[in-house]
């Protein structure tokens, strides 16, 4: 009986979006609303339980919770009664009519964008409660906290559309239950049997009973779900049928994850873990915000999810479990942070982690590559931020290079060592925006040339692995747009007899660029890498380098000043013409150093000047032609 006059309420915008989607449903397989609605009674009993350690008052003695799923076959309903937390009329407001998660905003920003991808990127995400309108035309919950004590619920109705209704009314059981009215092409989940195969299919694992009632008739209860959580059973016992399963409920993926890792770990902790690698990198991967992949679980009671105590940044993208025999119940999140059960749970899961990764890039390549395509710029962080996991870190390192004409990272360190020329004693890198970038930049010419390869690297994460990466195998990984080459050892058989002949003396001409240039520059020299370029800048080996400078400034970083190196090639025939008292050189001068700056990528501070410089020496040129 309703205690108060009814309100109507209408969606958040967002809300509204995502039910216009559900509805001209992207979903194909509409059976995991069943999933979504157990899945959150199973969280709203967990949560009873947790509260109920400190506020001993929220449940009496000898209280079993459990999940009731009923049907009713004659107005064609179905629905889910738990008896957990419940919620009071704020919370519902708050959790049922709008969005709060800030992902959930950000993947329907992205919608219309990308829209061929929808489908799959839907199928990666909770859509949770509202994905009863796959199948219901009519929405009914009645819900009631455990901490009210006024014998109220509430009640919350909805067909879908805008708008919600809200009333206060006269039930005193706690919990929440939810009440669909199937539409008429979604009769076929007004039967039992199908019912309970969706259960034991998405839901076995939930420890609370699951409950429906036995054949024919109208009060006796039995469990449907088996109850024992994946992850505590013996390996050999689970079918991969039933890993997917899991997963999938997990993390709202539809594909097969790509990685499964279940281990329990016996001695001075003892604990089980079930990791999953999803097939794809989600949409959010990049977002700082974005929830943590690890639930944590004591003795098989869920405790808390988001666990980025159990995780190392780099491996947010692993989904999964940990179960901990001997922490105590009320864990926090305050506690994690200082926990050595914990820290060592987490160094372990890692070292897995990437002991697994190593053993798959050994034994399926391809495999290997499908996850570095997906996770490999987050696992470069680890390099930086991981110090006691470096060396297994860098054994995974993908790269382009010059020797891979694909466009796929798919070079290791090692590749590069065994095809090092004779006496190389470096590893050679370029850094830069693009690929395109990288592979005709004028820093490379030398190397080609010589068939030396040098590793390309593109990803802005590069800059800072570099770094954190002083060597690798005792060789120093040196950058091709950095200080001075020592390159003789490759300037051998034809590079000989251009050696002996006679050089011109170019000290008068390069300090005269120098004073024209002034500040622009910290030295112009004699370039050693150029083969086909007149000029090209570098940076100091202690400087920062122009695209790290560029990576900052478009982070909105303060970036230190750097000063490049000109370095001109004496035997380009644009240098050769040049003496120190050419009547142009003001113009070639700045128009080489300005060349060189676009030829990697960077912006001319005065394009008009630099245009009208080549273009008064066009016109000698045309003059003496014409
Ligand atoms: P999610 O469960 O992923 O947060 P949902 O849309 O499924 O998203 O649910 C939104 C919120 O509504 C939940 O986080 C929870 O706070 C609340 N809620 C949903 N179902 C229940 C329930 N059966 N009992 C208590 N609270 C619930």
């Amino acid at each position: 009986m309703p205690v108060e006059s009814k309100e109507t309420h209408n969606f958040e915008t967002e809300v509204q979006q995502l039910l216009h989607l559900m509805i001209h449903s992207l979903y194909s397989n509409k059976e995991i609303f069943l999933r979504e609605l157990i899945s959150n009674a199973s969280d709203a009993c967990d949560r009873l339980r947790f509260e109920a350690l400190t506020d001993k008052g929220l449940i009496d003695e000898g209280d079993q919770l459990s999940i009731e799923v009923s049907l009713n076959d004659k107005d064609k309903t179905i629905t889910v009664r738990d008896n957990g937390i419940g919620m009071s009329k704020e919370d519902v407001i708050a959790n049922i009519g709008t969005i709060a998660r800030s992902g959930t905003k950000q993947f329907l920003n992205s919608l219309s964008q990308k829209k061929t991808e929808d489908t799959q990127l839907i199928g990666q995400f909770g859509v949770g409660f509202y994905s009863v309108f796959l199948v219901a035309d009519h929405v009914e919950l009645i819900t009631k906290h455990a901490s009210t004590n006024n014998g109220h619920s509430i009640r919350w109705s909805s067909d879908g559309s805008g708008e919600y209704t809200l009333e206060t009314i006269e039930d005193d059981r706690r919990g929440t239950q939810i009440t669909l009215r199937l539409k008429n092409e979604a009769n076929e989940f007004a039967d039992s049997l199908r019912i309970r195969n969706i259960i034991e299919r998405y839901s076995d694992h939930i420890s609370f009973p699951i409950n429906m009632l036995k054949k024919d008739t109208e009060d006796e209860w039995e469990r449907v779900n088996k109850g024992a959580p994946i992850w505590a059973r013996p390996r050999n016992e689970v079918s991969e049928d039933e890993y997917k399963q899991f997963y999938s409920t997990l993390s709202y993926d539809s594909e097969a994850p790509l990685v499964t890792l279940h281990n329990r770990v016996e001695g001075n902790i003892e604990y089980s873990t079930l990791f999953f690698i999803p097939a794809k990198a989600p949409f959010d991967l990049f977002d700082r915000e974005r929830r943590h992949g690890i639930n944590l679980y004591v003795r098989r009671i869920f405790i808390l999810d988001d666990s980025k105590h159990l995780m190392p940044n780099y491996l947010r993208f692993v989904r999964g479990v940990v179960d901990a025999s001997d922490l105590p119940l009320n864990v926090s999140r305050e506690f994690l942070q200082s926990n050595r059960d914990i820290d060592r749970i987490k160094s372990a899961s890692t070292k897995k982690i990437l002991t697994e990764l190593q053993r798959i890039s050994d034994k399926e390549s391809d495999k290997y590559q499908n996850l570095w395509n997906e996770y490999g710029q987050v696992i470069k962080e680890g390099i930086v931020e991981d110090s006691d996991n470096k060396t297994a870190l860098t054994k995974l390192l993908r790269f382009n290079s010059t020797h891979s004409p694909s466009d796929t990272q798919n070079v290791s360190l090692d590749d590069y060592v065994k095809r090092m020329a004779m006496k190389q004693k470096e590893i050679f890198f370029i850094t830069a925006d693009s690929q395109n970038m990288a592979r005709t930049s004028p820093h490379l010419e030398v190397f080609q040339k010589n068939n030396i390869e040098v590793l390309l690297l593109t990803d802005p994460v590069d800059e800072w692995l570099v770094s954190s990466m002083p060597e690798y195998d005792g060789k120093m990984l040196k950058s091709v747009a950095k200080g001075g080459l020592d390159l003789d050892y490759l300037n051998t058989q034809d590079n000989d007899k251009d050696s002996k002949q006679d050089k011109p003396d170019l000290s008068d001409l390069i300090s005269r660029m120098q004073e024209l240039l002034g500040e622009r520059v910290k030295e112009v020299k004699i370039s050693q890498r150029l083969t086909d370029s007149p000029a090209c800048l570098v940076a100091d080996d202690q400087d920062i380098g122009a695209n790290l400078e560029r990576i900052l400034q478009q982070m909105g970083q303060q970036s230190p000043k750097f000063m490049p190196i000109l370095e001109i090639n004496a035997e380009h025939p644009l240098v050769r013409q040049l003496s120190p008292d050419h009547e142009q050189l003001e113009n070639w001068t700045f128009v080489l150093f300005e060349q060189a700056m676009l030829s990697e990528g960077a912006s001319l501070p005065e394009p008009a000047a630099y245009v009208s410089r080549v273009n008064q020496l066009l016109g000698k040129i045309s003059l003496l032609g014409g």
